[in-house]
């Protein structure tokens, strides 16, 4: 687990006069174990927010901190962060275990602590009955769990969720929801959550930041968000 730091942080997209400027000077102190939710409509900056802190984006000017150390330049690989996206294909010849397991095999991991994390996890999202399974032997909520899974046997320090329920049905999404939390509950990992959808942000944040036109204009919990004038 780890605080996370945003100073300043600013995003330029082009360079020069042309520069489009999409996040203006962010600040926020997101503590350890946190669940944040990036709140707001389409087009204000969240996912681009989310992407620097996972390192897929660069920096244009300020600071982001995970833990104590300074990420500006570090590459996502190295950052000890997890990102569960909207549309994860799973490789539809390996089983669920074999799914779970490819990124840890890639790093060389050990196969019996491979096999320790993917059943630790497994047990978390109720999958331990399923690991011999291919994909297509799933069901939507349970691909998407697999998917989850993934991401837990990093055993990374930050979750990050690029609107993970987007493209569910309602049914899904409400499921998928109570696995998140179950999640967070039960591992404590820090959190961020992007959504565009506000009943989802107030359900699942401990405290939100609300963006819009790449400002933030608040960061508070629902309660101090909505009670604002
Ligand atoms: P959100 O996630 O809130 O929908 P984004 O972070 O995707 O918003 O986008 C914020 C702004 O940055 C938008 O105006 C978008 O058009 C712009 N943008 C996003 N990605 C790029 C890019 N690769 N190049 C140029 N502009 C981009
Ligand atoms: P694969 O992506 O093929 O499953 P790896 O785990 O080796 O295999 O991932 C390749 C690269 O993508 C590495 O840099 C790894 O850190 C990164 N990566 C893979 N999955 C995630 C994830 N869920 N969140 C963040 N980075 C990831």
């Amino acid at each position: 687990m780890a605080s996370i730091s945003l100073r300043n942080v600013v995003k330029r997209y082009g360079h020069g006069p042309k520069a489009n400027q999409v996040i203006h000077g962010v600040n926020a102190e997101i503590k350890d174990g946190e669940f944040i939710v990036i709140v707001g409509p389409s087009g204000c900056g969240k996912s681009t927010l989310l992407r620097m802190v996972a390192g897929l984006e660069e920096v244009s000017d300020g600071e982001i901190a995970i833990g104590t150390r300074v990420v500006n330049n570090v590459e996502p690989a190295d950052r000890d962060i997890a990102m569960v996206f909207q549309n994860y294909a799973l490789y539809p010849h390996m089983s669920v275990f074999e799914n779970m397991a490819y990124g840890l095999k890639i790093k060389k991991v050990p196969l019996d602590e491979i096999k320790a994390r993917v059943d630790k996890a497994a047990k978390i999202l109720e999958l331990s009955h399923l690991l011999d399974r291919k994909p297509r032997q799933l069901s939507g909520g349970q691909r998407q769990r697999v998917a989850m899974g993934r991401a837990i046997v990093r055993n990374p320090q930050v979750f990050l969720f690029d609107e993970p329920l987007s493209n569910l049905d309602a049914k899904l999404r409400a499921q998928t929801r109570l696995e998140i939390q179950k999640l967070h509950g039960e591992l404590g990992v820090t959190s961020l959550f992007v959504t565009h959808d506000q009943v989802e942000a107030m359900t699942l944040a401990q405290r939100m930041i609300v963006m819009n036109g790449g400002h933030m204009e608040q960061i508070g919990t629902p309660e101090e968000v909505y009670s604002r004038p």
